[in-house]
């Protein structure tokens, strides 16, 4: 929504006002509010969704004070009545390729197979250098905040020298975001990197950003020893790992259970966050359930990147695919395994599509994944458990917390999946941002277009 069209103060910075007549999801409120309860009418089957009705005070970037919605309204502020659409906490994209995004038309999947992608992106390569990178990745996060994400992380390639100049490129993005979105980022090789002296020299340069460490996980010769390497050197620099795990639909792809018990084995302290998982898609049942209950033991984190995966899972040309590549969603939440939902590629090669819209992302996973009927804490695959990857204490809405909220007109979750919310306003810090999206042509000369 063009902000001008919202009430006066939503643009003031320091600005006192109630946001009335809000729904949050219960799963987004923290435990500041004592009184949350779900309206009944809603709660109860067949509807079976989790809102609670309340006015938002809003003072200074903060939220203030939670009341229930059917106290009235006793104030000399000034008041935005939301007429019971959703309001969220803003949301967390924890697995991104910032780097690879918007190069499409420089460098399409021929045929949108994984093995294209991985030979578009190798050709693309070529042009990745600052003046490259810089534009593009800025571009992505643009679209990120405006769609009301307040921290976004991303994998950087790092073959073949790109490390420093990735690296350096995102440590400028860093400090531009800073106080909008949290920015983090890991490095990402083959796993077969780590049997190279040069591992030690990535390891360093991912120490000196501040980054985490990573690698994409296949099953291959000496694959054991590679994943240790790497629990090795993160562990001497304290940094915390993610993987690309397993993103194929062969069943004997286990890098997840390897992952899982060299962090035990191990008594590794730090995060680990593993992306994709779509094996255990396509694994008998009692061997991924048991892998899913060695993830809950280590204390493993997953991200399911469910629109990548669609595009590319099981892709013939001329054939309709029957395995679509999504990880266990409903069963990983049964053993407490800490899932989160993202974005992955926007507009290259391993995804023609995307947005860094996590609006978009959760609802398209909760009609792949079926996650509703009902719906329960799923809101917070894309709030607050990305956060908590991230490492930060955002993602939930609670009296003290920053005002960073987004406002839908979706009064539902019925409402709210059924339209995609481009109309949506954005709040951080208690003001209303501009929510234009970037221009595609912006980009035109970068990638070759004029
Ligand atoms: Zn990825």
């Amino acid at each position: 929504m063009n902000s001008t069209a919202l009430p006066e103060f939503l643009n003031r910075s320091s600005a006192h006002y109630w946001l009335q007549n809000a729904r949050l999801p219960l799963a987004c409120i923290d435990e500041s509010v004592s009184w949350k309860a779900a309206i009944a009418a809603l709660s109860a089957p067949p509807i079976s969704e989790d809102l609670v009705a309340a006015h938002l005070e809003i003072r200074d970037g903060r939220i203030v004070a939670i009341i229930p919605a059917s106290q009235p309204l006793a104030t000399d502020q000034p008041a935005w009545d939301v007429r019971q659409g959703l309001v969220w906490p803003c949301f967390a994209d924890c697995h991104t390729h910032l780097d690879k995004g918007q190069t499409w038309f420089r460098n399409p999947n021929p045929d949108g197979t994984f093995d294209s992608a991985l030979k578009a992106a190798e050709a693309d390569h070529s042009n990745w250098n600052a003046e490259d990178l810089y534009p593009r990745m800025s571009f992505g996060l643009r679209c990120s905040y405006a769609h009301g994400t307040q921290a976004v992380r991303t994998h950087l390639d790092c073959l073949d020298g790109q490390a420093k100049i990735s690296f350096a490129v995102f440590d400028r993005l860093r400090q531009e975001w800073a106080g909008k979105v949290a920015l983090q980022a890991v490095s990402l090789v083959p796993m077969d990197y780590y049997d190279r002296p040069e591992a030690v020299t990535l390891a360093d340069t991912v120490a000196e950003y501040g980054g985490i460490l990573g690698g994409v996980i296949y099953p291959q010769p000496g694959m054991l020893a590679q994943v240790e390497r790497a629990f090795e050197l993160a562990e001497a620099r304290g940094l915390d790992l993610d993987f690309h795990v397993d993103e194929s639909l062969d069943p004997n792809a286990e890098g997840l259970r390897v992952v899982a018990e060299t962090k035990l084995r191990r008594g590794f302290e730090g995060k680990v966050n593993c992306g994709h998982c779509c094996s255990l898609s396509v694994q008998a049942s009692d061997r991924a359930q048991a892998t899913l209950a060695l993830l809950k033991q280590a204390g493993i984190r997953v991200v399911s990147l469910p629109m990548c995966n669609l595009y590319l899972q099981d892709r013939q040309p001329g054939r309709m695919p029957r395995y679509r590549g999504v990880t266990l969603l409903p069963e990983l939440r049964q053993f407490e395994v800490a899932i989160a939902l993202a974005s992955d590629n926007c507009r290259d090669a391993f995804f023609a599509y995307g947005d860094h819209d996590m609006m978009e992302v959760f609802t398209q996973s909760v009609r792949i994944g079926q996650l509703d009927r009902p719906i329960g804490d799923w809101p917070q695959a894309v709030t607050r458990t990305p956060a908590q990857t991230m490492g930060l204490d955002a993602g939930l809405i609670g009296v003290g917390r920053p005002a960073d909220l987004v406002v839908f007109k979706g009064r539902s979750f019925s409402e709210l999946l059924a339209r995609h919310q481009g109309d949506r306003v954005v709040i951080r810090n208690g003001t209303a941002i501009d929510t234009t999206l970037p221009d595609y042509a912006e980009l035109d000369e970068v990638i070759g277009l004029s």
